[in-house]
């Protein structure tokens, strides 16, 4: 167990004791034993070391879970509370978040591996202005009043109007790499919609969510609104299939989306998948040498890789292309890695052994056909689950390297002759959940943007996200969004009413 940081940051004996609990599920507003009895470790990456145990969720487990979401949104408990009241819980919530803000954070950085600075700006920083947004939205819902032309017997008159109502209970199942902040993006419009909630963080990373739902009963939510079970794929697999589910709310890999969608059309069950990408950057000619690295560094490498949402393609003009892969293989060849923990590490270790045996096959399989490493490529010789930040060049678009989301600190740098050439190579993958340009004409930007096939599109920067900026894939990167007012609407039913007086 992890007892004290590598280096720079003192441990919040908070922390300590968390890890130390004996944690079971979070059925009904307090901790239960689970009836599986099998438990499952949680890995700190930066040592290799056992951080905690979990239980593991079976079935019956799971049917306990959703028996009690059912109940108190059956009872009304949550939905029939006046909004104004769900948005005070919620934003209590998001206090009791923030006042625990470096408790979380820790949690976060020991168990996901990710820096100390990501876990504290984004894990937290950024999941306290997401919560605030969606509990400002419990307040917000509204339909509409529909003028109707239905034939009118004499002394007849039709009122119409359009309500919306929660869906009912919500399966929110999360991944490892923001396992926080994503299950927030999930629970939160949830919550705030009043659907009740059970949440199923990934196996690899579920301590946060653990100390996120008793946050949440501490705010006020009542028993039974925020569930929690924690479990691997088979645990995801009973909540997707429990007949009592009314939505399931998913970000994941694309593999496992698609077996919750074949599940899904059983059952027409509602569905909102968040899945995965292998996105795209061009750098067009005109670009500064420097913002072009610093964005490839950003949009490739936070999190070492590990985002969704990562550049990991990137595309630039034949005429700069020696220059950028000379000064970025220089600025990656130098980054600094270590723990977590510490401050200083720029590139952290990745989630598990098993993940980062996945990151150097990848590397390995380009190797065989006949890319270029030009950095990296390795593990550093330390303990815990480290691979270099890798820079990989002379690829073809139809190798696995570029076609397969690799999720670790690698990238593919290719050069292109025009903007057609970019745009055809940026858009040639199953994927689509972001990508970036990298220009400052701004005629070009927008020739290029409405032809990218991307869920979002930044154009000189990568990996910005906001509450209100809808978030989510074409193509294989998934069906529907989170973020923004609209994501609140896949938590609804949208019921019309036609009154006769
Ligand atoms: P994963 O698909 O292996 O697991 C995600 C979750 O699904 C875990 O909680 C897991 O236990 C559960 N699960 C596994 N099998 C299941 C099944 N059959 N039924 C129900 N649940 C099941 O993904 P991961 O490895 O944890 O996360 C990495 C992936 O997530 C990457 O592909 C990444 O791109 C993607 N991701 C997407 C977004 C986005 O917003 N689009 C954000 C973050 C991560």
């Amino acid at each position: 167990m992890t007892a004290t940081s590598e280096a720079g940051t003192a441990i919040d004996p908070r922390v300590q004791a968390f890890l130390t609990k004996q944690h079971g599920l979070f059925i009904d507003g307090a901790t239960r034993e689970a009836k599986g009895s099998r438990r499952i470790d949680v890995f700190d990456p930066a040592t290799g070391e056992v951080a905690a145990t979990v239980a593991c969720a079976d079935a019956s487990d799971v049917d306990r879970a959703v028996a009690s979401a059912k109940a108190a949104f059956d009872a009304g408990i949550w939905s029939g509370l006046p909004p104004v009241e769900r948005e005070r819980i919620l934003l209590k919530f998001a206090d009791l978040v923030e006042a625990h803000g470096e408790e979380l954070a820790q949690l976060e950085t020991i168990n996901q591996g990710k820096s100390i600075n990501i876990a504290r700006m984004l894990d937290v920083g950024a999941s306290l202005g997401y919560m605030r947004y969606y509990a400002g939205l419990a307040t917000k819902i509204t339909g509409q009043t529909l003028d109707v032309s239905i034939p009118l017997p004499p002394g007849t008159r039709y009122t119409a109007f359009t309500r919306r109502e929660p869906v009912g209970v919500v399966a929110a199942i999360s991944p490892w790499n923001f396992p926080m902040m994503i299950g927030l993006w999930k629970v939160m419009p949830a919550l705030a919609a009043g659907c009740t909630v059970v949440l199923k963080p990934s196996e690899v990373t579920p301590l946060t969510s653990l100390r996120l739902a008793e946050l949440a009963i501490e705010a006020g939510v009542p028993a039974g609104a925020f569930n929690l079970v924690t479990g691997d794929g088979a645990t995801g697999a009973a909540l997707v299939n429990h007949p009592d589910v009314a939505k399931v709310t998913f970000t994941g890999s694309t593999a496992t989306g698609k077996a919750i969608a074949r599940t899904a059309a059983d059952r027409l069950l509602k569905t909102s998948l968040e899945l995965g990408g292998k996105n795209p950057a061009i750098f067009l000619k005109d670009v500064a040498l420097e913002q072009a690295v610093g964005g490839a560094i950003m949009g490739g490498f936070l999190n070492s890789g590990q985002v969704c949402a990562a550049a990991s393609r990137l595309y630039v003009a034949r005429e700069i292309f020696d220059d950028f892969l000379g000064a970025l293989s220089q600025a990656v060849g130098g980054m600094a890695i270590g723990p977590g923990l510490d401050p200083a590490s720029q590139v952290t270790p990745v989630v598990s052994a098993l993940h980062r045996d996945k990151i150097i096959g990848h590397i390995e399989e380009a190797r065989r056909a006949g890319a270029r490493v030009v950095t990296g490529g390795d593990m550093p010789n330390r303990p815990g689950y480290y691979v270099r930040p890798t820079i990989i060049a002379d690829t073809t678009n139809d190798m696995v390297i570029c076609r397969q989301e690799v999720f670790g600190p690698v990238v593919t740098v290719m050069p292109f002759s025009d903007e057609e050439e970019a745009i055809r190579l940026a858009n040639d993958t199953n994927m689509g959940l972001t990508a970036s340009l990298w220009t400052n004409d701004l005629a070009k930007t927008m020739n290029i943007v409405p032809r990218l096939k991307a869920g979002t599109v930044w154009v000189n920067s990568h990996n910005m996200i906001d509450p209100n900026m809808p978030f989510g894939g074409y193509k294989e990167s998934g069906i529907g969004r989170d973020f923004g007012t609209s994501a609140l609407d896949s938590y609804t039913e949208l019921k019309s009413v036609c009154i006769a007086t």
